[in-house]
């Protein structure tokens, strides 16, 4: 499976900074609270594309080594909604692999990690702290008030006598353990999209790497594990740039070869500012469920922080395998922009051939997810939740019409195919053709069928239309023109409007001619004979 790269060049604004014989290995490492956001979707998709294209190994690693925070039931939640989108995992918790377990807990469980600070302590590079919460806040306090780096670098046991750290620790008193950064030196990386990056190792702090409980922090756990994995590049993001010497530091403290650090760029929302719910949702879940494609979400995604280069824009997963790698990654903040969302997802939707398009909606409307996304409670605004209801009465509508008559939900699934953006939207769009008696609505009835000439003109349609079996779209153009002719009028309108009122309760809608054909004549004439009475 794994192809040998050789020779991967890394290149930061032209200059090449690695030129390395290695088989890329990647993970996404989510510690997983809560459902799967835009962000990480992100960040996940980076690593699948990077991965795929070098043909290395993609890895999923939970970190959940806070465990009041973990939940289950999200790390199920990211698994089923990356494999939705069409991100699979060489190794990971769910498919097992050659580093397992890839649970931080469960490698806790092993001692993998006691193993390594035990190693850490004897180097010297890490040490006990013994401080009291207490301690920590007042030394924190002091650093605010005196204008100092805030931060532990070194507190009253960086250099305390070993005998000390004993007393202390026979006497029972809890403790962390720390990482002792080297003092006076300057640490650097080479980020694969941001360059050289320095930090004075003085104002580095020396990171909790133990927790009293004994449980490893991200620090520690993260770096030991991306180690022992054979991790060859860091991709995460920018909000870890300030951790990086603090990494840097560890690895060469261990002797341990440094994998590449990729420092991926924020996404924003289209205001500048951090993605959050005001610009739209900031779940995968949500957008699943609100009837976006995986490969529209993909191709937008993709392109946050990354370019392929020139204006393309629309790119098939493949493509943008082929096309991804490191030198295209920007450091610049990257906008979601869910305006060009929804394009993209309406240009992916009339893409569909028309069997494929069936059968996606079948799954979306089948799925839990999209009914408790329509109908659960508004936050705070009535009118959404009114809105998100009706959105789904029409959904329901087309599940019937789905399931009862095929070749009627075709026709009307290609008839909106070209309007709709999202495979929500096909539910409002396409309902009256699939309800017995579609709503009317009041301001069209009120403009269109208390016109004169209306019970006569839908007599004739009633008439026209019983006894046939079916029609087609000529005949049906046929019948309205022929009857404007007959009537003397210039134009089709004083026909067409009524009659598509008349058939679905609305003035705005597919080509009369089609609409007609497709609802055949037992419909229609259903449908005129209801109207007769509203025309009355
Ligand atoms: N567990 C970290 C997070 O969820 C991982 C960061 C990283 O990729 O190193 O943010």
């Amino acid at each position: 499976m794994q192809a040998k790269v050789d020779f991967l060049k890394v290149r930061v604004r032209g200059r090449l900074v690695h030129s390395v014989s290695m088989s890329v290995r990647v993970r996404f490492a989510p510690s997983p609270t809560g459902s799967l956001h835009v962000g990480s979707l992100r960040d996940a998709l980076f690593k699948h594309l990077f991965a795929r294209h070098h043909k290395g190994a993609n890895i999923l690693r939970i970190e959940d080594t806070d465990r009041a925070r973990y939940s289950a039931e999200a790390e199920q939640d990211f698994i089923d909604n990356l494999h939705w989108v069409g991100i699979d995992y060489d190794e990971g918790p769910h498919v097992g692999g050659p580093h397992a377990p890839y649970r931080q807990s469960e490698r806790k469980e092993a001692g993998i990690y006691a193993r390594w600070i035990d190693e850490f302590l004897k180097l010297g590079h890490a040490y006990k702290a013994f401080e009291t919460p207490e301690e920590l806040v007042e030394m924190r306090e002091f650093q605010q008030v005196n204008r100092q780096p805030v931060g532990y670098f070194g507190g009253l046991w960086r250099d305390a006598a070993p005998s000390q750290a004993e007393d202390a620790e026979r006497a029972g008193k809890p403790f962390v353990i720390r990482q002792r950064v080297p003092r006076g030196v300057t640490i650097a990386i080479d980020d694969a999209i941001r360059g050289r990056i320095e930090w004075n190792s003085d104002t580095v702090d020396d990171p909790v790497l133990i927790k009293a409980d004994g449980m490893p922090t991200y620090h520690f756990a993260a770096m030991v594990d991306d180690h022992l994995m054979g991790i060859t590049h860091i991709m995460r993001g920018e909000e870890w740039i300030s951790s990086a010497p603090k990494h840097a530091a560890l690895f060469d403290a261990f002797g341990w070869e440094r994998p590449i650090f990729v420092h991926c760029p924020v996404i924003k929302g289209k205001d500048g500012k951090k993605l959050s719910k005001r610009q739209g949702d900031t779940r995968v879940a949500d957008y699943r469920a609100d009837g976006y494609l995986p490969e529209a979400l993909l191709n937008l995604i993709a392109l946050i922080g990354w370019s392929p280069g020139g204006d393309r824009e629309i790119m098939s997963i493949q493509e943008l395998i082929e096309a991804f790698d490191l030198p295209g990654l920007q450091p610049s903040p990257g906008v979601f922009d869910l305006e060009k969302l929804r394009w993209m997802n309406g240009h992916y939707i009339r893409e569909m051939a028309p069997h494929r398009l069936a059968a996606s909606l079948r799954a979306y409307l089948a799925e839990p997810g999209t009914k408790a996304y329509f109908l659960r409670e508004a936050e705070a605004d009535d009118a959404l939740e009114q809105g998100r209801r009706e959105v789904w009465d029409g959904l329901s509508s087309l599940a019937v019409g789905l399931e009862e008559g095929a070749a009627l939900a075709t026709k009307a699934l290609a008839m909106e195919q070209g309007r709709v953006h999202t495979l929500s939207e096909f539910g409002e769009a396409t309902a009256f053709f699939f309800q017995d008696e579609p709503p009317m609505d009041a301001k069209a009835v009120e403009k269109w069928l208390t016109q004169p000439h209306v019970p006569v003109l839908l007599a004739h349609f009633l008439a026209w239309a019983t006894g046939m079996s079916a029609l087609s779209v000529e005949e049906c153009e046929a019948a309205v023109r022929g009857y404007a002719e007959k009537q003397g009028l210039e134009k089709l309108g004083p026909v067409v409007h009524p009659l598509r009122v008349a058939l679905t309760g609305r003035t705005v809608g597919p080509g009369l001619f089609e609409l007609m054909s497709a609802l055949g004549p037992a419909r229609m004439a259903a449908r005129l004979a209801r109207a007769v009475g509203a025309a009355r």
